[in-house]
């Protein structure tokens, strides 16, 4: 019962903002995609929670917060479609093919990923199958953990003194190995190097930067499940973060370069960065 009456009141919720933003209508036989964001469920946008009030039917990841999973009208089907480590998980073929049979039987389907769908997220793999397959489709994009989480954490991914650039880097190639990088020019270009998917190669990432020029002591850290209710940060050094990432857990954001220290002032989620 007060299940049914929280549902009421967040499909009301969901009609009201979508009412006042003029949003726009989620029509049978769409297919959205669309980001929930890091983890805290109010790093959701307005339309992600509009998509969700919505849809008939959602296809959510591992990665998405559950409790978003109220806002989904009576009657919606959710089904689960993560990728769990070491278990056979959801072939992308079959993601894509549940997403247009779906469609295709006039429902509105909501394909929910955790973060942003095209940012390592093989979004963009699931919306080349809609348009082969002539689905509408709409990108409801989301904040990505590797700038949402590490702004949790204290850590903005940019700031004037210590980088004017950012590169984003995923740890996990289509074989499941490291990619085959360009590393000195990583090392030499970016002075902010933001790594997804990486906890088990942080060592190696750590070996191939110190080759190619970076400094030892230049700082690091690996933030897991950020913004969540188990976020946990650690800080260190190049030198010894793969050491740090053996003791952290996944999901986790991995981050090299001066703008770490910023979280000595920023840290605000522990209170830091207050007057006085
Ligand atoms: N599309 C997602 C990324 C998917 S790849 C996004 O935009 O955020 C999965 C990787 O994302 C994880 O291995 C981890 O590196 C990172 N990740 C996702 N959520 C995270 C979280 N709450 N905390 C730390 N890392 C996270």
């Amino acid at each position: 019962m007060a299940e049914l009456r929280s549902q009421d009141s967040a499909q009301s919720a969901a009609r009201h903002l979508a009412e006042v933003l003029n949003l726009p209508n989620f029509a049978p036989g769409w297919v959205w995609l669309a980001g929930a964001g890091p983890g805290d469920p109010g790093l959701i946008t307005a339309l992600g929670l509009h998509a969700i009030a919505g849809a008939d039917v959602v296809l959510y990841d591992a990665l998405v917060n559950p409790a978003l999973l109220k806002f989904l009208p009576p009657g919606a089907e959710a089904i689960f479609a993560g990728k769990r480590r070491g278990q056979p998980s959801c072939a992308q073929a079959d993601i894509s093919r549940m997403l247009i049979a779906r469609a295709r039987a006039g429902r509105r389907v909501l394909r929910l990923k955790g973060g942003d769908p095209f940012v390592f997220g093989r979004g963009g793999e699931e919306v080349l199958a809609l348009t082969g397959a002539g689905v509408p489709f709409r990108v409801v994009p989301g904040i990505t953990a590797g700038i949402g989480g590490l702004a949790y954490a204290g850590i903005p991914v940019t700031h004037r003194d210590t980088n004017h650039v950012l590169t984003f880097i995923t740890g996990h190639g289509a074989d499941g190995h490291l990619p085959d990088l360009n590393w000195p020019a990583l090392a030499k270009g970016s002075p902010t190097l933001v790594f997804y998917m990486a906890l088990a190669h942080a060592e190696e990432i750590a070996t191939r930067l110190l080759a190619a020029g970076r400094a030892g002591h230049e700082p690091a850290a690996v933030v897991s499940g950020a913004t969540g209710a188990m976020q946990a940060v650690t800080v260190t050094t190049l030198a010894e973060l793969g050491a740090a990432a053996k003791t952290s857990k996944a999901p986790a954001i991995l981050v090299i370069g001066e703008n770490v220290r910023l979280r000595e002032k920023l840290d605000w989620l522990a209170g830091g960065g207050q007057p006085g």
